[in-house]
């Protein structure tokens, strides 16, 4: 049955990422509150977020800093535009960023969602490239399986078919390079022994389209939706190294990866690597805002800088710009995680949680791997162990697994056929515990 709120839900919702009519036989749930890394529907039952609402919830919901900082701008300065006006949460903010990000990240393009983010790296690259005399750097550089956001720009250096399939005609004609798949390696290598034999497939693309490339767009070795693929440190350095011999600017997107998801503050920090380019979102505001920034260098600031009748300006602009309340929401993350131990619990947790997995799943006959990367932990399941041949995606065995966590209280929401856990950094021992308890009774019931 139906409760009126869902009634109404129906009746006018169209909600993101969702084929409507699977709301028929589950409807949506209507979620009143949050507590660390639990949310409580309507009826008082309890869900285990153990994705982080989407990747964005960084220390768990109603964190009582966070809050606090947020009520208290409340009642200073909801917001002002940001052209020609400042304030001290955004001063302070790019301050405290400029000190925690890869090296030579000192500027910042502030937004309010990572597509946005991306599209202002996209612009800005391309700008760059067209005021420093290389007019014929035009096109972009994305990974196989990359996703950066939803709109058309952002889709254009997509590559998860799912999402940009139809699209097609509207967006870019970016290129495409064969990204790492460790999983499968076309090499036939392991995860912790090879030289990166993929990064030849790399090469020949900046062979041939280096020249007239402006920028190289990546998730650093994470790509999300992609079903959490992980690959080396090594690979992204060697994307750096292309990227400085043809001239092309590094695009690291850490929207999903950034503020110690991967065990370091950024996943560019485990191949000690700086982007020209860095956008940040989700966890930047711990999930608490719609906010984001795109970072970049004094070289790539430098080539906007003019007298105005140059035309050489950035004149790209969002409404929400610098949003003092996401500024108050962020310097709030980065107070928490500069005064408790969160980025060592959490390495202790990943260590724990590693280990109940394996226990619970890795000998399962349809768990192809387990991987994990900080926190992050991805569970790929296959048809087959022997030969990694996926399910058949018409089974949605994934979607299936999704229906049946829910039903015991575990918020699962899996890429495919890779379920996966990015939990908020704080989550207790004992709650992702029950949470693959879940899991493996999840999986349990769909073979
Ligand atoms: C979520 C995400 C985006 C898009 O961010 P939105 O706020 O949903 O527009 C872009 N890139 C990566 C890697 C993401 O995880």
């Amino acid at each position: 049955m139906l409760s009126p709120l869902q009634q109404l839900d129906l009746r006018h919702i169209w909600h993101p990422c969702s084929q409507m009519k699977d709301y028929e036989t589950l409807p949506p749930i209507v979620i009143e509150r949050g507590a660390g890394s639990c949310l409580y529907d309507t009826d008082g039952k309890e869900y285990i977020d153990i994705i982080s609402s989407w990747w964005c919830n960084l220390l768990g919901h109603c964190h009582p800093r966070i809050s606090a900082a947020i009520h208290d701008q409340l009642d200073q300065l909801e917001h002002v535009i940001f052209a020609n006006f400042s304030h001290r949460p955004a001063i302070v903010l790019a301050a405290r960023l400029a000190e925690i990000l890869p090296r030579g990240l000192t500027k910042f393009n502030f937004s309010d969602n990572g597509s946005a983010a991306v599209e202002a790296a996209l612009k800005m690259s391309f700008q760059y490239q067209a005021q420093t005399g290389n007019a014929r750097k035009t096109r972009f550089m994305c990974l196989t399986g990359a996703y950066h956001g939803e709109t058309i720009g952002a889709l254009s250096v997509g590559a998860v078919d799912l999402y940009t399939q139809i699209y097609r005609p509207l967006l870019l004609d970016a290129i495409r390079l064969d990204a790492p798949d460790c999983f499968r390696c076309p090499f036939g290598k392991t995860r912790d022994a090879c030289a990166c034999e993929c990064a030849s497939a790399a090469e020949a693309s900046f062979a041939k389209f280096g020249e007239t490339t402006a920028a190289l767009i990546v998730e650093p070795l994470l790509q999300g939706s992609a079903g959490m693929r992980i690959y080396p440190a090594a690979y992204l350095r060697r994307l750096r190294d292309l990227c400085d011999r043809y001239g092309v600017l590094l695009i690291a997107d850490e929207i999903a990866t950034g503020f110690g998801r991967t065990g370091k503050m950024f996943a560019c920090d485990h191949a000690e690597i700086s982007p020209d380019i860095m956008c940040l979102s989700k966890g930047l505001s711990g999930g608490y805002l719609p906010f984001a920034i795109t970072a970049t260098t004094e070289r790539v600031f430098a080539a906007f800088y003019a007298d105005y009748r140059e035309g050489r300006a950035f004149m790209h602009s969002h409404t929400y710009s610098g949003n003092p309340l996401g500024c108050r929401a962020a310097l709030a993350v980065l107070d928490v995680l500069a005064s408790e131990p969160i980025f060592a619990t959490a390495a202790a947790n990943a260590e724990f949680l590693t280990g109940e997995l394996n226990a619970a799943l890795l000998d399962h006959p349809n768990v192809g791997e387990i991987r994990h990367l900080g926190l992050i932990h991805a569970v790929e399941l296959v048809a087959d162990k022997k030969t990694k041949t996926a399910l058949p995606a018409a089974r949605r065995t994934g979607y299936q697994i999704y229906r049946e966590a829910l039903r015991r209280g575990l918020l699962l929401r899996p890429l495919g056929d890779v379920l996966y856990f990015n939990p908020p950094l704080n989550t207790p021992r004992e709650t992702l515990a029950r949470a693959v308890a879940l899991c493996r009774e999840a999986v349990e019931s769909e073979f």
